[in-house]
């Protein structure tokens, strides 16, 4: 009987705890429109599907269909800075128009995992170097997309996600005319929204408002924890 009631005691101040968290984590909905979900939002962050969830998501670090091989990210959300994932929004907007969709391959990315990156790359051509600041990535400010078409099928484009080789760099004039024409029309939606390419990778996209952005150090689990309903 002890024993239970020190269970008992541990599962109320652990709801305890997890109430308090809850509600010192700021909440915001999205402005004139009561249908909407609630945003989650922890240090500037949101979910990319608490805004649009016709946007496709499939975030590569959280399988093992990456160039690690191994699960990175331990759960599968989508996650930006609130600013750049509007931006985000109205590039998937215009593009659906044509009958396309964004797929997101990475968002935001915990310094920590920058780190492991780092680790196995070491070439600051394709990952940023953690003591020289780190990735965009980390701030929620940079984006790897491609498109798909109306069945959810990857448009033809120069090469596979994580290409590490001058076959992604934009310069590249072996790209075939479909891919370099799918590709102009990607980075056109990006850039109109307000994201800068970059010459190495096709596929990353980073908001010119990035650099007002600080690195933040997050948890993914803790989007996925906070209940969908908040008031
Ligand atoms: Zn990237």
């Amino acid at each position: 009987m002890r024993i239970y009631r020190r269970k008992a005691e541990i599962r109320f101040l652990a709801a305890v705890l997890v109430s308090i968290f809850f509600s010192v984590v700021p909440q915001v909905s999205v402005p004139g429109n009561a249908q909407a979900p609630a945003v989650r939002e922890i240090a500037c962050l949101v979910r990319v599907d608490d805004i649009d969830p016709t946007i496709v998501i499939e975030m590569r670090y959280a399988t093992k269909n990456n160039f690690t091989g191994k699960q990175i990210y331990p759960v599968h959300v989508c996650v930006l800075h609130k600013g750049t994932a509007a931006k985000l929004i109205a590039a998937h907007s215009k593009v659906k128009k044509d009958g396309y969709r964004l797929k997101v391959w990475d968002a935001y990315r915990p310094p920590h995992v920058q780190r492991i990156f780092w680790d196995l790359v070491r070439d600051e051509r394709y990952v940023r170097n953690p003591a020289k600041g780190g990735s965009k990535h980390s701030t929620g400010g940079a984006v790897d997309v491609t498109l798909v078409d109306s069945r959810g099928r990857e448009l033809e484009m120069p090469t596979l996600f994580d290409e590490f080789s001058e076959r992604a760099w934009r310069s590249n004039n072996s790209w075939s005319p479909e891919a370099r024409e799918n590709s102009d029309y990607l980075t056109k939606a990006m850039t109109e929204a307000g994201f800068e390419p970059i010459h190495e990778e096709w596929w990353h996209f980073e908001d010119s408002d990035a650099a007002k952005y600080s690195p933040v150090d997050v948890k993914l689990e803790w989007f996925v924890a906070i209940p969908e309903s908040v008031s």
